[in-house]
């Protein structure tokens, strides 16, 4: 068998454009779109054979069809997964990754800056079931350390984190997880598979939004959980078909065409963040910059180490909540949102509106000042970007 028979021994690249294609018999160029919700059987015998697990074609939307099954082998394929379930949104990934498993009783341990809705199922919805909940500061390996108890079952973490860019060393909090036998969920959101594989670094779960980077171009919302056939076939699969965060397969579509590019994206984002880092570094206006590709960031080290590269996503202070407003509002390209991964480059002031649930002198604790904004950087020309930012600075 030569190398090329198996998909798994190809480059990322020729997986990102190939993996996991299902040519129907019309022997269409680009991947179809199968936009329906059910399956017809040739006879009752299949029907049977297909319900009692014997034939494993599909059965409903709900739980697969061809072009939902195109994205998971996709997604599980750039991971090195077993195999990945794909749902309608990251959150939706990330509730399921937690809840098809976690019982009364159970302790979860996540890091103390989340996105706003983790930050909300961890501390809201799993204390109503029971769950006991342990945050900590993600950097901080002693606290990691210190949090594990008898009734340790998960861990979850955002790495690098929304917004203040920490790290956590996944390695390092993988072997504590593997000592305590602890399920590690990593939200590789902001990495994308592009930049960061945590499976190799000792993760059991992997969880992706394909709304960010791997759409990357604002159209679709869309989830993925990765993990080993054990953990999907038979843990998440049942939670997820008997639930119903099912994806569209139009958007299971959207986001296939945008894995296609996702790798050349990537290297566009990086590089213009790189420069727009050090632009702002130089510049006398702002009072901190955020960005784990520079050496001034606290953790640079390990993001060299577990990370391929900074990222797209850049946090800084511009002192005053009026300077970040003022800021924000003489930009002329760059956009006001609170989405990311965008070709488009959008800022957000995060104390008022991503993470505006989070009370004040909580924030100021977890290092989201008034002064500070969070830049998802796109594809524009990286000059535009930069003089956008210091005319507006200025
Ligand atoms: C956006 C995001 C999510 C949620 O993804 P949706 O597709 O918006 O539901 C979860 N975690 C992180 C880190 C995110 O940036």
């Amino acid at each position: 068998m030569s190398k090329l028979d198996d998909p798994k021994q190809w480059q990322q690249s020729t997986k990102l454009v190939r993996g996991g294609t299902l040519r129907s018999n019309f022997g269409e160029t680009s991947e179809a779109i199968f936009l329906n919700s059910g399956f017809v059987y040739d006879n009752a015998e299949t029907a049977m054979s297909r319900f009692n697990g014997d034939n494993p074609g599909y059965v409903y939307s709900r739980y697969l069809n061809p072009t939902l099954d195109m994205l998971e082998k996709r997604l599980a394929l750039l991971d090195g997964a077993e195999r990945a379930c794909v749902v309608a949104s990251g959150m939706a990934a990330v509730f399921a990754s937690i809840m098809c498993c976690i019982k009364p009783g159970d302790h979860l341990i996540a890091n103390k800056v989340l996105f706003g809705s983790c930050f909300y199922i961890v501390t809201q919805i799993l204390p109503r079931f029971n769950v006991e909940v342990t945050l900590v500061d993600g950097g901080n390996l002693d606290e990691w350390k210190k949090a594990f108890k008898d009734n340790t079952k998960f861990v979850f973490i955002e790495s690098p984190s929304n917004p203040i860019l920490g790290l956590v060393d996944i390695e390092a909090v993988g072997k504590l997880c593997k000592q305590h036998d602890a399920m590690f969920i990593v939200d590789n959101i902001f990495a994308s598979p592009i930049l960061q594989h945590p499976f190799e670094l000792g993760a059991d779960v992997v969880v992706y939004s394909t709304t960010k980077h791997i759409d990357g171009q604002g159209r679709c919302l869309g989830g993925a959980v990765l993990g080993s056939a054990e953990y999907i076939d038979e843990v998440l699969l049942p939670f997820h078909r008997h639930s119903g965060p099912a994806l569209s397969p139009f958007n299971a579509w959207v986001a296939l065409k945008g894995l296609e590019t996702l790798d050349i994206r990537m290297q566009r984002h990086c590089e213009n963040a790189d420069a727009i880092a050090h632009a702002l570094e130089a510049n006398s206006n702002v009072v901190r910059v955020i960005y784990p590709g520079l050496p001034s960031h606290p953790q640079y080290n390990l993001a060299q180490k577990q990370m391929k590269h900074g990222g797209n996503m850049i946090a800084f202070d511009l002192g005053s909540q009026d300077a970040a407003f003022n800021f924000m509002n003489a930009l002329q390209i760059i956009d006001i949102s609170n989405n990311l991964g965008d070709s488009k480059s959008l800022i957000t002031h995060p104390a008022t509106t991503t993470h505006s649930n989070i009370e004040p002198e909580e924030q100021q604790a977890l290092g989201i000042t008034k002064g500070m904004v969070r830049l998802s950087v796109g594809l524009e020309a990286k000059e535009d970007l930069i003089a956008d930012i210091e005319t507006a600075l200025g």
